[in-house]
C-alpha cells in the first residue's frame, strides 16, 4: 500500500505496485540426465519467491522458476504423503524437453491502485501475496526403448546389442553379470531405434526372483519384445525350447498384456555345435504360439512373428537381418502409437483443469449450533491473503467470498446473522447484508 508523495502535495493518489509472482517448480525431461539419483535423498525443492511491490506503481520482481531435470521417460504422479499412496498421472515426460509445472508460484498481491472505486478513491489496503502451492509428487523412471530383449541369462542379449548398435555393453560368460539394462541405439539410413535388454530374467522372476522383476517394469512401455533363445541349451545344460516357454510364462505372469505384445523370436548361438537339432522344435513352438495368440480372429495379425531369426552374435551371422526386421516393426508400431496418442488428452492439462476445479470447490460444515466452518483451497487462500489489520481489506474479503457463493451456501446450511463462521483459524460474524456491494460494485475481481 502506498500513496504518491510529491513536494507541495500532502497526499497524492494510491500508487502501490503489485508484488511479483513466485517462481514455478517445473519438472523437465533432459536427455543428458540418466537417473533420478539427485532426488533419492533430497526431497524438498522450492522455487524463488517474488519480491514486494513498491510505491510509484513499481511491480515486484517475479521469482525464478526452479527447473528439476529428470531423465527422458520419467513418469510424474501425484503422491499422498499421509496415506503414502501414489495417485493420478500428472505427466509422462517421454521426449527431451517435455516439461510440466508441478507447483505454481503464488500470484503477487495486488497493490492498492487496484482497489480504487468511484466511492473509494484512496483505498488504504493492499492484498497479501498468494501463499505458495505445495505438494508431493512421485517420480518414476521408466526406460525408453523401442524394443526390449528378453531371454534367460547368457542367451547373448548383450552380445547382440553390441553387434547391432554402437553400444559396448559388458559381456560375460556367466549369468547375472549384467546388473543394469544394456541400452543401444541402432542407426542405419532406414532405422533409428533404441534397444535394451532385460537382464536376470529367470523362472520366478514375476514374483521377484532374480533381478528380472526389477527390470520387467521397463518392458511395460516397450512396444516390441525380442525373445533371445540360447540354442546351445543355455546355462546348466537346459533345453532351449523349455527356456523359451519359461520366459514366456514369466512375462505373462508379470503382466497379462505381455501376451498381446508384438514379439520376435531369435535363435542365437547358432554357430555352436548341436544348435541345429533344436531349431526345428523351437520353430514349431513359435508357430504354435503365433497361432494361439491370433486365436478367435483368423484375419487378425498375430502379435507373435512366426519367423524365427537365426543369429550368431559371435560370427555376426543373421544379425543385420534381425536388426532390419526389428527396425521395420518398430517403425510400424511407432506409427500406430502416434495415431493412438493423437486421440488421447494431454495429461498435464487434464490434471491442471482437475486441480483448478477442485481448488474452486468449498464446503460448509456445521460444527455446532451457530458455528460453521468453510473449507476449500481458494476460499482459504483468500483469507490468508487478507491483511487482518485493515478493515477495508476485510470488507473486500467479504465481498469476494460473497461472489464465490459462500454466503449463499452458509444461508442454505442455516447460518443466521450473528453466527460464527470459521475459515483457517479466523472467525467472522455472519452478516447476510449487502453492505459492501456498493463499494466494490463496478470492480471485476
Ligand atoms: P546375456 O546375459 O543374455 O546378456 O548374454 P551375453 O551377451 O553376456 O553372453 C553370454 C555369453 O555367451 C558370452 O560369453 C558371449 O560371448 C556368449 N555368446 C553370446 N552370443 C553368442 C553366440 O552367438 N555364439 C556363441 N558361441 N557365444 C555367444
Ligand atoms: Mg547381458
Amino acid at each position: 500500500m502506498s500513496f504518491r508523495r510529491e513536494a507541495h502535495v500532502p497526499k497524492g493518489g494510491p500508487d502501490g505496485g503489485d508484488g511479483g509472482r513466485g517462481g514455478n517448480v517445473v519438472i523437465v525431461a533432459d536427455g543428458s540426465v540418466s537417473s533420478l539419483i539427485d532426488y533419492r535423498f533430497k526431497h524438498h525443492f522450492k522455487a524463488q519467491r517474488g519480491t514486494h511491490g513498491k510505491g510509484s506503481k513499481m511491480h515486484g520482481a517475479n521469482g525464478e522458476d526452479l527447473l528439476l531435470r529428470v531423465p527422458v521417460g520419467t513418469l510424474v504422479r501425484a503422491y499422498d504423503e499421509t496415506t503414502k499412496e501414489v495417485g493420478e498421472t500428472i505427466a509422462d515426460l517421454v521426449r527431451d524437453g517435455d516439461a510440466v509445472v508441478v507447483a505454481q508460484g503464488g500470484v503477487g498481491g495486488r497493490g492498492n491502485t487496484h482497489f480504487v472505486t468511484p466511492t473509494r478513491r484512496a483505498p488504504a489496503f493492499a492484498e497479501l501475496g498468494e501463499p505458495a502451492h505445495e505438494g508431493w509428487i512421485e517420480l518414476e523412471m521408466k526406460l525408453m526403448a523401442d524394443a526390449a530383449l528378453v531371454g534367460v541369462p547368457s542367451a547373448g542379449k548383450s552380445s547382440l546389442i553390441a553387434r547391432m548398435s554402437a553400444a559396448k555393453p559388458k559381456i560375460a560368460d556367466y549369468p547375472f553379470t549384467t546388473l543394469v539394462p544394456t541400452v543401444g541405439v541402432v542407426r542405419t539410413d532406414e532405422y533409428d531405434y533404441v534397444i535394451a535388454d532385460v537382464p536376470g530374467l529367470i523362472e520366478g522372476a514375476h514374483e521377484g526372483k532374480g533381478l528380472g522383476h526389477e527390470f520387467l517394469r521397463h518392458v511395460e512401455r516397450t512396444a516390441l519384445i525380442v525373445h533371445v533363445v540360447d540354442m546351445t541349451g543355455g546355462y546348466e545344460g537346459r533345453d532351449p525350447v523349455e527356456d523359451y516357454r519359461i520366459i514366456n510364462r514369466e512375462l505373462e505372469l508379470y503382466a497379462e498384456e505381455f501376451a498381446h505384445r508384438p514379439r520376435i523370436v531369435v535363435a542365437n548361438k547358432m554357430d555352436m555345435p548341436g544348435s541345429e537339432e533344436h531349431l526345428a522344435r523351437l520353430q514349431e513352438a513359435v508357430c504354435q504360439d503365433s497361432l494361439a495368440a491370433a486365436e478367435g480372429d483368423e484375419f487378425a495379425e498375430s502379435p507373435v512373428n512366426p519367423q524365427v531369426f537365426v543369429t550368431s552374435a559371435v560370427t555376426g551371422a543373421g544379425v543385420d537381418a534381425l536388426a532390419a526386421a526389428i527396425g521395420a516393426k518398430v517403425l510400424e508400431l511407432r506409427e500406430a502409437s502416434r495415431e493412438a496418442q493423437a486421440e488421447q488428452p494431454h495429461y498435464d492439462h487434464v490434471w491442471e483443469r482437475k486441480r483448478q476445479d477442485q481448488e474452486r470447490r468449498f464446503k460448509v460444515v456445521k460444527l455446532s449450533e451457530g458455528v460453521f466452518r468453510v473449507e476449500g483451497t481458494n476460499v482459504e487462500r483468500m483469507v490468508v491473503q487478507t491483511d487482518w489489520e485493515n478493515e477495508e481489506a476485510i470488507a473486500f474479503l467479504q465481498h469476494r467470498l460473497k461472489r464465490l457463493g459462500v454466503e449463499r451456501e452458509l444461508e442454505a446450511a442455516g447460518a443466521c446473522d450473528g453466527d460464527e463462521i470459521r475459515i483457517v483459524g479466523r472467525a467472522f460474524e455472519f452478516e447476510s447484508s449487502q453492505t459492501h456491494e456498493d463499494i466494490y460494485a463496478g470492480l471485476d475481481i
